[in-house]
């Protein structure tokens, strides 16, 4: 039953390769040759992520792991662009942590609406209808495509709430959430009944509301990954506010005080911040208490011994449900705002091994320069960024490319095609 929720996944996308420029000619009748007129290759797809708040768990993503969009088509005569690879949209649920696998640095944190591209298409060949001058009259020259984005991704679920619910199984966390919002989450007598984790609004007042999650149970050894908790405590990283409910009635047989320093054990093993996050802590089934209120009084000194705020409810007969609302609004307008992760990957320097000879064709002034590893490098190079530029001269100059090309005469000014790059070449 535990593995039914999932709110960690591993997949890997892969963004469209461009599509080949072409490398054609114009032909009328009565014209003997005609000018070139290939196109260029369209771009390949990119991967991108988009926020769907109609899905709360990863589960999508247990069984298919590779996403590719697809390739640019290629450029065709007449000066006939090759038709952009498509997108491919993966829709993911609010609070969504995009890592990279290997070095488990944040890429993206898919809290905002806004969808981000993971992987970015290669862009599309230049066709050989760019490289046309009055002079050069035969350009057989065109351009593949350039190789699309592709990464391994670890996806982590960690839900936006305001307030995060926590206490053992049963203890009436589903039940409260309830009654003070329109969320239906199940209600039964048994553990483990929360397999999912539930969001609901709770409106306090006027523009005045926040959001409160109840999260599957916490059970003991859970931070060690004994049962079903340690997933899920992932969820309550970003609360501001946790409510720790406690069920004083006894009717489980277990001892109050021993079940909240369990809980919090747990939360302090998971990730000691947890602990540190402010805490109320709620007596729930009040009503189930009579006359016999030693437990409830022995449970509240503990708790305010230890500082934290004490309140007194019964979720079933909504005894102190809205007082509890209230309170919970007031503490969270004096607490910071929920946590958005900032990226964190740098990626890495694109390895090339240079030791594979490129091909250098000209005609005239230009110059043609081609190879695999320079296909790649030129794919992964990002030209806007000056130090990338730098890195990528440098490659150049180390490989003995330019070197090669004075040996074969090139001159100031002649122009240098490098897939869809064209400059002027400088001494
Ligand atoms: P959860 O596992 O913490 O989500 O607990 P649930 O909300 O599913 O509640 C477990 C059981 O306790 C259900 O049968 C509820 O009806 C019951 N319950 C919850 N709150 C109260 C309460 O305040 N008083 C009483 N008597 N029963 C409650
Ligand atoms: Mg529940």
């Amino acid at each position: 039953m535990a593995s039914a929720f999932v709110d960690k996944a591993r997949i890997s996308v892969h963004a469209g390769k461009g599509g080949d420029g072409a490398v054609a000619f114009h032909r009328e009748k009565y014209i003997a040759a005609g000018g070139p007129d290939g196109g260029d290759g369209g771009r390949g797809g990119d991967v991108v992520f988009m926020v769907d708040d109609n899905m709360s768990t990863l589960m999508d993503f247990r069984y298919k792991r590779k996403y590719v969009a697809g390739n640019g088509a290629n450029g065709m005569g007449k000066r006939c662009y090759g038709k952009d690879g498509e997108t491919l949209t993966i829709k993911v649920p609010r609070g969504t942590l995009v890592r990279d696998t290997v070095t488990g640095a944040v890429m993206h944190d898919m809290s905002d609406g806004k969808s981000w591209v993971a992987a970015k298409g290669g862009r599309g060949g230049w066709g050989n209808m760019h490289f046309a001058t009055p002079t050069r009259q035969v350009p057989r020259f065109a351009k593949p495509g350039l190789p699309g984005e592709s990464h391994d991704i670890t996806l982590e679920l960690k839900l936006l709430a305001d307030v995060g619910l926590v206490g053992f199984p049963n203890v009436g966390k589903s039940t409260l959430l309830s009654v003070v919002s329109k969320a239906h989450p199940k209600i039964a007598n048994y553990h483990f009944t929360t397999l999912f984790p539930n969001l609901g609004v709770v409106y306090v007042d006027e523009g005045v509301s926040f959001v409160m999650a109840d999260i599957p149970g916490i059970i003991e050894g859970a931070s060690e990954g004994a049962g079903l908790g340690h997933d899920f405590l992932r969820h309550i990283d970003r609360c501001r506010l946790l409510l720790h409910l406690v069920d004083v009635s006894g009717s489980e047989g277990r001892d109050p005080i021993e079940d909240f320093e369990a809980i919090n054990a747990e939360l302090r093993e998971y990730n000691p911040e947890l602990a540190e996050r402010p805490q109320l802590v709620v007596a729930n089934k009040c009503d189930l208490l009579g006359d016999d209120r030693e437990n409830i009084e022995r449970l509240k000194s503990h708790a305010q011994g230890q500082g934290y705020p004490f309140f007194e409810m019964s979720a079933a007969t909504h005894v102190g449900t809205r007082e509890l609302v209230r309170e919970c609004a007031r503490l969270l307008a004096t607490l910071p705002p929920v946590v958005y992760y900032d990226a964190d990957y740098v990626p890495p320097e694109p390895t090339v091994d240079t030791s594979e000879e490129l091909s250098i064709l000209h005609d005239d002034d230009l110059w043609i320069v081609e190879g695999p590893w320079l296909q790649r490098l030129v794919a992964t190079v990002n030209f806007s960024d000056y130090e990338s530029r730098m890195y990528f001269d440098r490659v150049l100059r180390e490989a003995g490319v330019f070197e090669r090309m004075e040996q074969m005469g090139v001159r100031d000014g002649d122009t240098v095609s490098m897939y869809d790059l064209m400059f002027e070449y400088k001494e």
